[in-house]
């Protein structure tokens, strides 16, 4: 039986594998897809906020020529420190529940590529979910259309094209000025007063330049109601409508960790917000051995926790479970 299952190899995921292997605890990592799989879901041409040092694990210098690493970098970065560290990772494995048995082990049911069924035992399971395969849906008519996405990877698809960005953080704002630089047509909707205070310092002037030139059609304190093939209407605070042409929109309003293995393991969740309760000292939920790791541990807000402060749960989680008798 293993010591640790830890669920999502993501870099949390693969910070806590590296903290519990270094104190000699066998570890298995699983992942539905791949490892790192959210960063290789980011825009192929993006750039972190963050600086390489803040997203190392396991102290291995993460080294480039800029501070801030690019999507490729930090795939690169990831694949050689789970090498390096020759963890234990199957991949194309997807956790399905987790049980816990009569001795206080724990049985995690899962379902391979193809449909196959399988399940492995653990003495402890840390679940390192994060939150990219759930995007918030905004609810209104037409948000099916294929011509709607919550994932921007490249602007290439949208040259010419009358685009509508909806949401004011880094990703809407990214998007927007990617978008431009192949010719299309842009729009950005956004419910708040002014696009986020965490944009990108590098990044805003060039921003608030194209909306000043009139490149980026910017609306505040708006909102998209309804989509429809060649249109969307465009919502203002006072109530009042317009029609605006659409070719496509961009739904950039941010992801949420999905709950159901969670509940499966009948951990207790905050309601209100949706949180796993866990003690933030050592991640253990309620449930005795069972852990959280990275965004997943965050509540509805999933900005609370990023890689860099979500990458020093594996550390907590490991020291707890090795001071077990
Ligand atoms: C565009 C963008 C830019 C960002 N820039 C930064 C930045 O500059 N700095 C920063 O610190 N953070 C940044 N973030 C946030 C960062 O990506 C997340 O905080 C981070 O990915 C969380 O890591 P994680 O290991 O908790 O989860 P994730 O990276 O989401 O990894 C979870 C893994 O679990 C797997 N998984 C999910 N469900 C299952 C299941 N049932 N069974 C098995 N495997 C499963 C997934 O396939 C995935 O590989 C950015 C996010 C986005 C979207």
């Amino acid at each position: 039986m293993l010591d640790v299952l830890i669920i999502g190899a993501g870099p949390c995921g693969l910070s806590a594998a590296i903290e519990c292997g270094k104190r000699g605890l066998s570890t298995e990592l699983i992942d539905k897809h791949n490892v790192v799989h959210s960063i290789y879901l980011y825009p192929t041409r993006m750039q972190f906020f963050s600086t390489a040092e803040m997203l190392e694990i396991g102290g291995v210098p993460f080294a480039i020529s800029n501070d801030k690493p690019y999507r490729d970098e930090a795939l690169a970065y990831y694949r050689r420190v789970a090498e390096h560290y020759k963890l234990q990772i199957s991949a194309y494995e997807e956790a399905i529940s987790i049980r816990k048995q009569d001795d206080g082990s724990f049985r995690v049911d899962t379902r391979k590529r193809g449909g196959v069924e399988s399940f492995r035992a653990a003495k402890n399971v840390v679940i390192s979910t994060g939150y990219f395969d759930h995007p918030n849906y905004i609810g209104i008519p037409g948000e099916d259309l294929d011509k709607v996405t919550h994932y921007f990877r490249e602007a290439h698809p949208y040259a010419g094209m009358k685009t509508a960005i909806i949401g004011g953080s880094n990703s809407a704002v990214d998007a927007a000025m990617e978008l431009i630089r192949v010719g299309a047509e842009v729009s950005v909707i956004y419910r708040g007063k002014e696009v986020s205070e965490n944009i990108k310092p590098w990044v805003r002037p060039l921003f608030e330049s194209m909306v000043g030139k009139g490149r980026i059609r910017l609306y505040t304190e708006s909102q998209v109601t309804e989509i429809r093939e060649n249109s969307i209407t465009i919502t203002a605070k006072d109530g009042s409508g317009q029609i605006v042409d659409n070719d496509f929109v961009l739904a950039m309003t941010g992801f949420r960790p999905d709950r159901k293995l969670l509940s499966s393991s009948g951990v207790e969740l905050d309601e209100e917000m949706e949180k796993p309760r866990y003690n933030p000292e050592t991640m253990e939920t309620t449930i005795p051995g069972l852990y959280v790791a990275g965004v997943i541990a965050s509540g509805r807000n999933a900005n609370e926790v990023f890689i860099e402060t979500g990458r020093l749960h594996g550390g907590l989680i490991a020291e707890h479970i090795a001071a077990r008798p």
